[in-house]
């Protein structure tokens, strides 16, 4: 499971870091589907911003690790809370997204998609797009957590990658598998709340480094 952390390297700020997105376009105020109702030139400023940021990011060693591991069948997939599609430019191909998928665009009249990046009204109709992406009090997209269960006990044990997973349902999946008795382990720069909570082992540092020599270590 993945998180801004992972990220970071690539570019691209934890959105509520310094700097990231949600310092420069409160989410009250840009990241409400309300809000995109209302005022949708408004909101496209603030996902113009995310635009630039994540066409520009390029997917860093720790997404490659874990795309190599994958290849290896190591690795069942990944769960992330990232919508800057940058596993899946970095070769992962099992990638369920907690916050949706900023690469699809959908008409909020027509409902025609297409793929990012693409004009912020709809050519068949003149309307705005949206991207399919969990806005402040959207559900989950339908059947992620389902899919990471199912993932889970099949799985020998849980990587949590650059994330805090303190908000549910992000901490849904580490205390199943703890529960499950399978282990856990954060890569993460320090121990996060919920890993003390939970007495998680940790893998401390960027996991741009750590992965590889994870991968590494188990590949040969
Ligand atoms: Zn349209």
């Amino acid at each position: 499971m993945t998180g801004a952390g992972l990220s970071v390297n690539s570019g691209i700020p934890d959105f509520r870091s310094q700097g990231g997105l949600w310092t420069r376009f409160p989410p009250s105020e840009y990241g409400t589907r309300a809000a995109m109702r209302q005022n949708p030139a408004k909101v496209w400023g603030m996902l113009s911003a995310l635009y630039e940021t994540i066409h520009a990011a390029q997917p860093n060693t720790g997404h490659a690790a874990l795309a190599e591991l994958e290849q290896a069948r190591v690795l069942l997939g990944v769960v992330t809370q990232n919508v800057d599609g940058l596993h899946r430019k970095a070769g992962s191909h099992r990638i369920l997204r907690m916050h949706g998928n900023a690469h699809i665009l959908r008409c909020m009249d027509c409902g025609q998609r297409v793929d990012a990046p693409a004009e912020a009204r709809c050519e068949q109709c003149g309307a705005w797009r949206v991207p399919e992406i969990v806005f402040f009090g959207d559900p989950m997209p339908p059947g992620v957590m389902e899919e990471a269960a199912t993932m889970l006990k099949h799985a020998g044990g849980l990587l949590l990658i650059g994330t805090a997973s303190e908000v549910w349902p992000a901490t849904e999946l580490p205390v199943q598998a703890v529960a499950a008795g399978l282990p856990v382990v954060e890569f993460n720069l320090a121990t996060t709340g919920l890993g003390k909570r939970l007495e998680l082992p940790l893998v401390k540092g960027d996991a741009s480094l750590t992965l590889p020599a994870f991968a590494k270590a188990l590949l040969g």
